[in-house]
C-alpha cells in the first residue's frame, strides 16, 4: 500500500492532513449533535491542529445515513425496554397510534423508526409514569382542552 501525501490544513496552515483513524470522533448529524463515528475509519485529519475534514462524498453520506438508522435503532429499543415495564407494547402501540407488532419489530431491531417517532418513544421514557399519564390525558382532552394542559403544566 502507498504512503499517502499529506495536505495543507486550511486551519493552522501546516501541510499534515491526511486519512487518520481516531477515537471519541462525532460529528452534527440530522437530529443528533454528536453522531458517533467509528475509530478504525480514515478520515482526513491535520496531525498539527487535529482539526477534522469530514469528505462531503456519496461514499461518507451512506455511511452517515446507515450510523444514523442505527443510532435511532438503538434509542428505540432502549426507550421501548423502560416503557415496556409500564404498559404492554399493545396499549403502547395503541396509545402511539402506530400498528399492532411495530414496537416489537423496533424492540427486535427489525425495522427502523423515523426520528419523530424515536423522539416521541424517548420523552416517553425519561419518565414514563408521569409522561404516559400526560399522553392518556392529551388524547382524552376534546381538541381544544389540550391549551389548557399545556397552560396548566407551564404554572
Ligand atoms: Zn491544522
Amino acid at each position: 500500500m502507498r504512503e499517502q501525501k499529506s495536505t495543507r490544513c486550511p486551519h493552522c496552515r501546516a501541510k499534515a492532513v491526511r486519512g487518520r483513524p481516531g477515537a471519541g470522533r462525532t460529528t452534527v448529524y440530522k437530529t443528533l449533535p454528536c453522531l458517533t463515528l467509528p475509530s478504525e475509519l480514515l478520515l482526513p485529519t491535520c496531525s498539527r491542529c487535529r482539526a477534522l475534514f469530514l469528505p462531503t462524498n456519496q461514499k461518507t453520506g451512506v455511511l452517515l445515513q446507515l450510523l444514523y438508522v442505527a443510532e435511532l435503532r438503538q434509542r428505540a429499543q432502549l426507550a421501548i425496554s423502560t416503557l415496556r415495564d409500564v404498559r404492554s407494547l399493545r396499549k403502547l402501540e395503541r396509545l402511539l397510534g402506530v400498528s399492532q407488532g411495530y414496537l416489537s419489530k423496533l424492540r427486535a431491531g427489525t425495522s427502523n423508526p423515523s426520528p419523530e417517532l424515536t423522539l416521541l418513544l424517548g420523552m416517553l421514557a425519561s419518565n414514563p409514569k408521569p409522561m404516559l399519564r400526560r399522553a392518556d390525558a392529551f388524547w382524552a382532552l376534546p381538541a381544544d382542552g389540550c391549551l389548557n394542559l399545556a397552560m396548566r403544566s407551564a404554572l
